[in-house]
């Protein structure tokens, strides 16, 4: 996809925030810090659009990036962030699960994992919990650029076997310094989207 046009829409706190022309929605699931924010820079050829987070875990909010007329990226909050009250994780819940449950025009989750280490407990509970609910789910192992190519297949083998993919199914490399993965990344996406 040639991006023309990218922009900020809202930072949504509930469902009547939600845009409402139905254009296709991309959301980007992962722990904070995974590099949510930079791929979608990286994306959409923008050093700062989506903005890289310098307090982890406080944004609850979903983040909405229209591209050109053709779709929207969702940000979702980062989980899994340590410092938030167990009252603050259940409103986390609520709040994402029914978006990615109800959401009509979501098509896609993109599910971020930093491919230097073992996906979490979180990012495990988070990718069965899609897959429980027939949620389409993309595995992306960002910062790749971090570990020597001759390691990459080894860490993506281990993402894999920890989050419990099926037979076939693979996480795709990214790298949001190099920009690889990105024109793999745009293809899956135009495809489960129809354009
Ligand atoms: P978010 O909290 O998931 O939105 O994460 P950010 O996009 O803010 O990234 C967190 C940190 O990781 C920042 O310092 C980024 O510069 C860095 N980062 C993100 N992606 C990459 C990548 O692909 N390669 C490298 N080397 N650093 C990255």
């Amino acid at each position: 996809m040639k991006v023309n046009q990218a922009e900020f829409i809202i930072s949504a706190v509930g469902p009547s925030q939600y845009p409402e022309d139905a254009l296709p929605e991309i959301a980007l699931a992962g722990r904070s810090n995974v590099g949510k924010s930079s791929l979608i820079n990286r994306m959409i050829n923008r050093k700062n659009l989506a903005r890289t987070s310098s307090q982890p875990g406080k944004t609850q909010t979903l983040n909405y990036y229209k591209i050109n007329e053709d779709l929207y990226f969702v940000d979702l909050p980062g989980y899994g962030y340590a410092k938030v009250s167990k009252t603050q994780r259940e409103q986390w819940g609520k709040f994402i699960e029914n978006y990615l449950l109800n959401r009509e025009p979501l098509k896609l989750v993109m599910q971020l994992i930093d491919l230097r280490h073992p996906p979490t407990k979180d990012d495990q509970a988070m990718y069965q919990w899609l897959r429980h609910h027939d949620v389409p789910v993309l595995v992306v192992a960002t910062k790749a650029d971090k570990i020597p190519k001759s390691r990459w297949q080894k860490h993506a083998k281990v993402v894999r076997e920890t989050l419990g993919m099926d037979q076939g199914f693979h996480p795709l490399l990214f790298s949001s310094e190099l920009g690889l993965g990105k024109d793999e990344l745009w293809e899956l996406i135009e495809k489960q989207i129809g354009y």
